[in-house]
Parts: C-alpha cells; structure tokens; sequence
C-alpha cells in the first residue's frame, strides 16, 4: 500500500536510544521532578473516575498555566508534548497549497510536520556561527510569503537566543503566524511571551519535557492570541490530553521555585562545561539552553561521538545532518555526569 507520494521522502525523527551509564543525548532533565509532586499526584491519580472522558476543556490545567504566566486562560492551548501543538498550529495555518518558513539548521521536527500536513517547506540558512541574519530572514519572506514561520530560541540543536529586536523585526514583516519555539525559554535571559498579544500574529511554545523534567508525560502548550487558540481547539482531536496527565501539569506548576532552582543549577553547570569544552581542540558554539553544540577539528564527529559511546557516554551524533558536519550536541546533566563527559572527551581527543 503506498504512502502519499509527498511522504515517501520523509525519514521519520531518529535518536538512538542505548543503554548506557551517562545519558546526555535528549536534552531530559538531569533530575526528577520533586517528591512532594509525585507524591500529590499520586493521590490525586487515585480519585480518577476512569469510566469518565477527561475535561475537554482542561480547565484547571489552562488556569494554572495562565496564571504562571499572567495571561488569561484563553490564550493557553495545552497538548500531548509540544509536538502536538506545533502539529496541531500546522494543521490549522498550514496544510496543502500553503508555505512554511524554516531557518536551518533548526529543530527537524518543524519542518517534518509541516511536510506532514502537506504543506510546502522553504528553507532559509543560518550563519556560520548559527545565528540570524534580519537580511536573510526578510530575503526568505519577501520571496515566499509564508503562511506560518518558525523561530526556535534557544535553537535546537545550536544553542543560540535570538535577539528581542530580531523577533520583532520579523514580526513586522509579512512572515505569517510566527511561531517561537521555546522549548528551552527558562534557560534564556529573556522570552518572547512579552511580545504575544490578540492583535500580534504570534504564538509562543513551551514545553514541559525539559525545564519541569516531565518528558515521560508528554504535556507542551502555546501562549497566543484568544482568537488563534479558539481555532486551535476546533482542529485537535476531542478529549486528545488524558486526565491524568492534566492533572500532572496542573500540579507541576506548584512547583515553580523547585524548577526555577534547577533552571538556575543547569545554567551554572553549563556554564562549567563550557569553559572546560574551550580548552580542547573543539570549536564550541555559544548556547542559551541546557546543551551544547560543538564541532570536532582533527577527528571526525562519528568518530567521537563513538569513542564517547564505548565510554558509555551517549551524546547526540549531529555530524550526519545537513550544515552540521562534524557537530555533536552534549545535554547538560549531573555534575558527575558532566565530569564522566569530559573526562571521556579529553580521553578520546588525546
Ligand atoms: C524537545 C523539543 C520539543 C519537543 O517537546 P515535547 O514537548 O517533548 O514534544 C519542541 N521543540 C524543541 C526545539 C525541542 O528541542
């Protein structure tokens, strides 16, 4: 039975998942969430009426997420994972017939869902050191007119902010709905959410896979005009985000200072890493997250990245991708974590 013909290229989202002593490859949380949560979810998960749909609506949920961000509820759309809201943004703005910006290299998964839908991708480039040219960006959208374009800041897997001024730049172009994935917004020092208001085609995404170390749960959401989130919720799939899982978020968010204070420890840790990073014969590109993107000089990328393996350290192998030739992505984790990393690096450098 053959595929739709625009998916028969398609290469599907590929992260090796191995057993291994030091798991750095994902961009997880190093540390689970507290235990004053799992507890509370625990006993709340004990009170469910299983034979009942879940709150279509996740009413709770959203209030809780508005507040965390001073917004009202009805400018939060709440899905499986931010995947399934950038799915379910693309569902809605993109689709056949219609375009959708990327600026490369950036996350895979925003250009594999627009192609999903059916939509066409144009491709701008990044510089060489990664970042975004305002030049570049208005070259792709006077050209094409996109119906959605995608910012990622931090950039996964590079690392860098884009700067306030660039993402309004981009805003007063004619660039579509923009979307800022921010995935990793708590690690940066400002975020795009100040920007987001009824009349500004512009939604921000979040996630609590990294910061809130919740990747098991699936849970992402968007801040965006009422209007926008309004359409969204006639496109997603009735009853899509399973009570518990509402339920987890909805707790989660009590926690705040805990996952500020991890925020605060992984910075610092990152920072760490970095300033060992510089001294061997790497080149190291700076990050605003809580990874970092690296290119090797006299071995091979794979080569490391498999001398890394053996030592049991399992890191993310970006030297394949297109731009990325010899790069490799390291998540930040534990102290001892981020020691066995270095010290198999030096290692395998030598
Ligand atoms: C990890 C990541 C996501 C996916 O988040 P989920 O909520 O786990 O689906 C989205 N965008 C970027 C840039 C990411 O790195």
């Amino acid at each position: 039975m053959p595929v739709r013909n625009d998916l028969s290229a398609l290469e599907g989202y590929h992260s090796p998942q191995v057993d291994v002593r030091v798991r750095l490859n994902t961009n997880e949380a190093p540390v689970a969430p507290p235990a004053a949560f799992r507890q509370a979810y625990a006993e709340a998960v004990a009170k469910i009426e299983w034979h009942r749909y879940p709150d279509r609506g996740a009413t709770d949920l959203r209030a809780a997420i508005a507040e965390l961000h001073g917004v009202d509820p009805a400018m939060v759309f709440v899905a499986n994972g931010s995947n399934e809201v950038l799915q379910t943004i693309l569902l809605t703005f993109s689709g056949f017939g219609r375009t959708v910006a990327t600026f490369e290299p950036t996350y895979q998964m925003h250009g594999q869902i627009a192609r999903s839908t059916g939509a066409t991708v144009v491709e701008g480039e990044r510089g060489a050191d990664f970042s975004l040219d305002i030049a570049e960006v208005r070259r792709v959208i006077t050209e094409f007119r996109p119906h959605v374009t995608f910012l990622c800041s931090p950039n996964n897997p590079t690392g860098g902010v884009d700067s306030p001024e660039l993402v309004r730049e981009v805003l007063g172009l004619n660039a579509g709905l923009v979307v800022v994935d921010e995935a990793y917004g708590q690690f940066a020092d400002w975020s795009a959410l100040e920007l987001v208001s009824e009349e500004t085609p512009l939604v921000v995404t979040r996630t609590f896979s990294k910061t809130w170390s919740m990747a098991a749960a699936r849970l992402g959401y968007l801040i965006g005009p009422k209007w926008l989130v309004a359409e969204l919720d006639k496109v997603v799939l009735p009853y899509h985000l399973d009570t518990a899982k509402q339920i987890a978020g909805t707790l989660a968010v009590q926690y705040r200072g805990d996952m500020e204070e991890r925020v605060r420890m992984i910075v610092a840790e990152r920072e760490r890493v970095v300033a060992t990073l510089k001294t061997l014969d790497i080149e190291v590109f700076p990050s605003g997250a809580n990874f970092v993107l690296f290119r090797t000089k006299s071995k091979t990328g794979r080569a490391v990245w498999q001398g890394l393996l053996d030592r049991s350290v399992l890191i993310r192998d970006c030297s394949g991708w297109p731009r990325l030739e010899n790069c490799l992505r390291v998540t930040i984790g534990t102290p001892e974590e981020d020691d066995a990393f270095l010290v198999a690096l030096t290692e395998v450098l030598k």
